[in-house]
């Protein structure tokens, strides 16, 4: 960050609206830089004995305590807002690892399945969350059991009739 957009920085810091994001920056360029800090401590005393005209307050004697007290706020702030995103960050991977161990244990399902032979076989099969449909050794099973439990009614059917 160089003095040019340090100093506009300074004024919307002053104000309180500079972005939590180019707060690091911006404080370890005013930390650095004794040719900006002097002009923010300019800035703030002179905002600061307007606000207290404006509201008929008594002049504050200590604006650089203020200052640095506000300075050592924003401070705060930033170790704050990088301790959220700490814990945002560990939840995230906590979730991705519940998922992931879930997915990884479950325990293969027994299914029976007819076979166009007629013949009933056991399947072991291995689900890891794929939906059906889009499991294509599944969707096979299912397209000849469908055609072998159809095969088998007719059967039944026709041996009825006799
Ligand atoms: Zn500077």
């Amino acid at each position: 960050m160089d003095c040019k957009t340090a100093q506009k920085w300074s004024d919307r810091y002053l104000y309180g609206e500079l972005p939590t994001d180019i707060l690091p920056e911006y404080l370890a360029h005013i930390r650095t830089c004794e040719h900006c800090m002097e002009n923010l401590r300019t800035d703030y005393s002179l905002t600061r004995a307007i606000d207290q005209i404006n509201r008929n307050e008594d002049f504050s004697t200590d604006y650089t305590r203020e200052l640095e007290g506000k300075l050592e706020r924003s401070r705060q702030t930033i170790l704050r807002h990088i301790r959220i995103q700490v814990f945002k960050r560990a939840v995230v991977f906590g979730l991705i690892a519940v998922i992931a161990v879930f997915l990884a244990t479950r325990l293969p399902a027994q299914e029976k399945y007819f076979l166009p032979e007629g013949r009933e076989e056991s399947l072991q099969l291995r689900f890891y969350g794929i939906d059906e449909s889009a499991d294509p050794v599944k969707e096979t099973i299912r397209r000849y059991n469908d055609e072998a439990i159809r095969r088998l009614r007719d059967n039944t059917r026709n041996e009825d009739g006799k």
